[in-house]
């Protein structure tokens, strides 16, 4: 078997730096090395209604945003299929069935999960289908044949659920699924990014992220405003880089060109910092100020986002086009996936239709019981 990659966001907000960095680059990366078969991108609208069944509105108004934010990176739909999940079925049948491999208590040890519902307040209002997420992202993998998921580390506990899932499947019922494989960034600072307010985790439903779609602005006054070492008071006090976002962005981000471009002394040419380390040592033996680092961070984004926010900005002037981009990924998804669906129904053994064993059985067991009457009723006669 060759590589499938499978990979997905929730339409439940745009695209933001942690995406990019924890999988949407790899995505593009992936794509463009051509070493793959086949490649699936699935916006997650179905799931993203399991905690906002209140407001749909939120998940359909987010799925262009998402699928702006693909094709603006770089996601070329000629040779990735982009699919929205909720016009594949199936997903929903492989759910169900998957649903009868995995206990309860194995479900709430999940701890990506467990931090969710405390993110979102959910205590005793906690939706069954919320619960369960894990178990639709077997689906949708499984459904697919993948072996390749690039993803961020907070994924990791679905994917292990996952390859539960297939082994447990294929022990009670033989080998039909594919067990997958996470691919987390080189980089691991980019495994989770942290979000602008020095919280764990980039996250859209935290709200403190910058956006790919941001304006030149908007991305200037979060940079501003983000969270640094808060002992680091005056520019002489030493400073600590470890855990301080702004850091941690500039090694997600920063590339060497940008120290020699922004750093060069125009009248000598010398360059103040040759490299991060150079800027790390000097926060942290005190001197340098937390503004012209931000200064710094807010030219390296601006010069990854820029691109970005242009093609997005031709892209805009084409929605219809766009999502009928969607609608045809969906077919050729929902193909593939009620192929998978059929292999499992028969390995489980619920493909009436085909059981001709079954229905011969029946035809037999139903011949044997009417003989046996009829017999008894001639000896009774006698
Ligand atoms: P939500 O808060 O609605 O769950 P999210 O910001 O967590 O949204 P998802 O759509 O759940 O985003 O995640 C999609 C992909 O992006 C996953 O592979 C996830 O690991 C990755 N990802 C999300 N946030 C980050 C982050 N801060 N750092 C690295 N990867 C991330
Ligand atoms: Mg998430």
């Amino acid at each position: 078997m060759g590589n499938i990659i499978l990979t997905g966001d929730r339409p439940t907000g745009r695209l933001h730096l942690g995406h990019l960095v924890g999988s949407l680059s790899q995505r593009v990366q992936l794509q463009n090395s051509g070493m793959y078969d086949e490649m699936y991108i699935e916006i997650a609208d179905s799931q993203a209604t399991t905690d906002n069944s209140g407001n749909i509105q939120k998940v359909k108004d987010n799925v262009i945003e998402v699928a702006l934010d693909y094709l603006s990176c770089g996601i070329d739909p000629k040779k990735c299929t982009i699919f929205l999940q909720s016009e594949v079925p199936e997903l929903s049948d492989l759910t169900f069935y998957y649903m009868n491999l995995v206990t309860v208590a194995r479900l709430q040890r999940n701890p990506t999960v467990k931090q969710e519902i405390v993110y979102r307040g959910f205590q005793n209002t906690l939706p069954v289908g919320f619960m369960t997420y894990p178990i639709s992202q077997a689906a949708d993998i499984t459904a697919f044949d993948a072996n390749i998921i690039p993803v961020g580390d907070d994924q990791l506990p679905m994917i292990e659920q996952t390859r539960e899932i297939v082994r447990t499947f294929n022990r009670l019922y033989g080998d039909t699924l594919v067990e997958p494989q996470a691919v987390l960034p080189q980089n691991t600072v980019c495994h989770r990014l942290p979000g602008t307010d020095g919280q764990a985790k980039m996250s859209k439903s935290i709200g403190n992220c910058i956006y790919l779609a941001d304006s030149k602005e908007e991305v200037k006054r979060k940079v501003m405003g983000m969270f640094t070492d808060p002992n680091h008071l005056r520019v002489q006090d030493p400073g600590v880089t470890e855990g301080n976002p702004v850091f941690i962005y500039l090694s997600a981000f920063s590339k060497d060109k940008h120290f020699e471009e922004y750093f060069k002394n125009s009248e000598t040419g010398e360059i103040e910092y040759k490299n991060l380390d150079e800027l790390k040592a000097h926060y942290e033996r005190g001197g340098l100020g937390d503004m012209k680092v931000k200064k710094f961070l807010n030219y390296v984004l601006e010069d990854t986002l820029a691109p970005i926010r242009a093609r997005r900005h031709e892209l805009e002037k084409h929605i219809p086009e766009v999502y009928q981009i969607l609608f045809e990924g969906s077919e050729k998804a929902r193909l593939k996936a009620s192929k998978t669906l059929s292999r499992v129904k028969a390995a489980i053994g619920l493909d009436y239709r085909n059981d001709y064993d079954l229905i011969n059985s029946q035809v037999e067991k139903y011949a044997k019981l009417h003989a046996e009457a009829e017999t008894e009723k001639k000896t009774k006669k006698r």
